[in-house]
């Protein structure tokens, strides 16, 4: 291993080489309309207990039919992830005791989660194994800053979610980062959850210990809720290095011991939580009330037929095949919907880069324009068909380029039902004056009093033509189209 891709944490004190052993548990939530048990639907932010039924509030004798929507989007995870699916598996219920969960269990996957194996590659070429991923509902939410008493939301109660478990392959909190950047993508490009940290659709925690280079693993320490990639890079850092000054301290009685610490992003530390539970506290049985989840090959077939080609062959394929740049291929794959657009775009036979370079330096740039109102790429309600007759308007000459981008702009703004670009191109005025009187019109105005400038250009000074133009071209409220312009000005100067 070369010593750019050296993992080891050497002392500044003892000179020591250390090795962070490192796993994330990675939660996400399924873009399902309604919850992994019942019917009820979940919006983030809703009224507190509107989204709840008898099930989700745990009344006695309701019982938890399996959401098929959840199943099918939870294979599809594991198929993105090159994961084996199982074709049996069942669910287990997790007791623990917590206002959240009025059930006084969880309802998860134990000894036999529906998918194991698979992983991510990183672009060093690691890859990071996966041992499981499992489905689980999601717990309520307590609410504890009403001074000294406590609320109870149980609208999250009965969300789907699944549980992705690494193997202890990661070594530093930059592969944690990377690991999770292309986790989330791999995960957005399937079309299985928006990934939003922001409303807690993705959540994670990291496990981690270290070790002297060439010796066991030691006690792992787990880091709860962590809202970030940062933060979670933040907290691996420091952790591994509260560990090493621990064990460093030759003082058993600061050792670290086996836990559950929060991290503290504004005084970037690790505190305890709680002592961690073994699997033996949950007293995992398996749930009478749901039968085994079977799959059946065809249907695994059909969902392996709706993955959408993943966010790296993309790229590959945009650099390699349409000759983009890295960071233009790059940029287009940022978010799924903007990769889908501009393959819309390719499809509408738009160049490839003439879509890159509207879409990069233009359409991605206003997504989160407060003007413009559009939260995501996927609300842009400019269609490719659209933006294909803007750039013909613009290759044909009727408009000029800065006038497509007014255009563009004008078209966001009116909204998916707002008036077409012909309509626009008349109501705002944009369309090239070409015609030959008003041109000269303009031109002979624009010569008035500028007798300096009409000596140089006959001296020879060919530049002393911009000089005209700017005026001109005001004068059109930049409507002039400028080389049909420059060629009138031409000739009234020569005669
Ligand atoms: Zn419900």
């Amino acid at each position: 291993m070369s010593a750019a891709h050296d993992p080891a944490l050497v002392s500044p004190r003892t000179g020591r080489r250390w090795l962070a052993v490192i796993g994330l548990e990675t939660h996400v939530q399924l873009k399902t309309r309604t919850k992994l048990f019942c019917g009820c639907e979940y919006r983030f932010g809703a009224e507190p207990n509107t989204l709840t039924c008898a099930l989700c509030t745990a009344q006695p004798g309701a019982l938890p039919v399996l959401n098929c929507e959840a199943l099918a989007l939870a294979v599809r995870a594991g198929l993105a992830l090159g994961a084996d699916i199982a074709p049996l598996s069942k669910f287990d219920r997790k007791h623990y005791f917590y206002c959240d969960l009025p059930k006084g269990y969880q309802i998860s996957q134990y000894d036999q989660p529906y998918c194991k194996g698979g992983g991510i590659a990183l672009a060093s070429g690691r890859f990071i194994r996966l041992e499981r991923i499992h489905m689980e509902e999601d717990a309520g939410k307590a609410i504890h800053d009403r001074g000294a008493s406590t609320l109870v939301d149980l609208n999250r109660a009965g969300v789907p979610l699944i549980e992705m478990v690494t193997q202890a392959d990661i070594q530093t909190a930059a592969e944690a980062f990377e690991y999770l950047t292309l986790l989330k993508e791999r995960l957005q490009y399937a079309g299985v959850s928006d990934c939003d940290m922001e409303k807690g659709s993705l959540r994670c925690d990291v496990n981690i210990s270290v070790r002297p280079a060439g010796e066991g693993w030691r006690t792992k320490v787990e880091i709860k809720n962590l809202n970030s990639f940062r933060f979670i890079a933040a907290a691996i850092e420091h952790e591994a290095w509260r560990q090493i000054e621990a064990y460093e301290s030759e003082d058993p009685a600061q050792y670290p011991v086996q836990e559950t610490r929060l991290y503290d992003p504004e005084r970037n530390q690790t505190r305890t939580m709680r002592g961690k539970e073994s699997a033996r506290d949950y007293r995992y049985c398996p749930d009478p009330d749901l039968p085994p989840v079977v799959l059946d090959a065809s249907f695994l077939e059909r969902e392996r037929s709706n993955l959408s080609e993943p966010a790296d062959s993309r790229r590959a394929r945009y650099r390699e095949q349409l000759g983009l740049s890295p960071a233009d291929a790059a940029a287009l794959t940022s978010e799924r919907a903007a990769s889908d657009y501009f393959e819309a775009c390719l499809r509408s036979g738009i160049d490839a880069r003439d879509a890159s370079s509207w879409i990069r330096n233009e359409l991605l740039g206003w997504v989160g324009e407060p003007e413009l109102g559009l939260r995501d790429f996927a609300q842009l309600p400019i269609s490719p068909r659209e933006l294909s007759e803007v750039l013909e308007l613009i290759r044909s000459g009727r408009i000029a380029s800065n006038a497509g981008r007014k255009l563009l702009r004008a078209r966001a703004l009116a909204g998916p039902d707002g008036p077409g670009i012909a309509a626009l191109v008349a109501q705002l005025g944009l369309e090239q004056v070409q015609d030959d009187a008003q041109l000269e019109e303009w031109c002979r105005a624009a010569l008035i009093g500028k007798e300096k400038i009409i000596a140089d250009y006959r001296s020879g000074k060919e530049a002393a033509l911009n000089a005209l133009l700017g005026p001109v071209m005001k004068q059109s409220g930049g409507r002039a189209a400028p080389e049909k312009v420059r060629e009138i000005l031409k000739r009234l100067l020569s005669g």
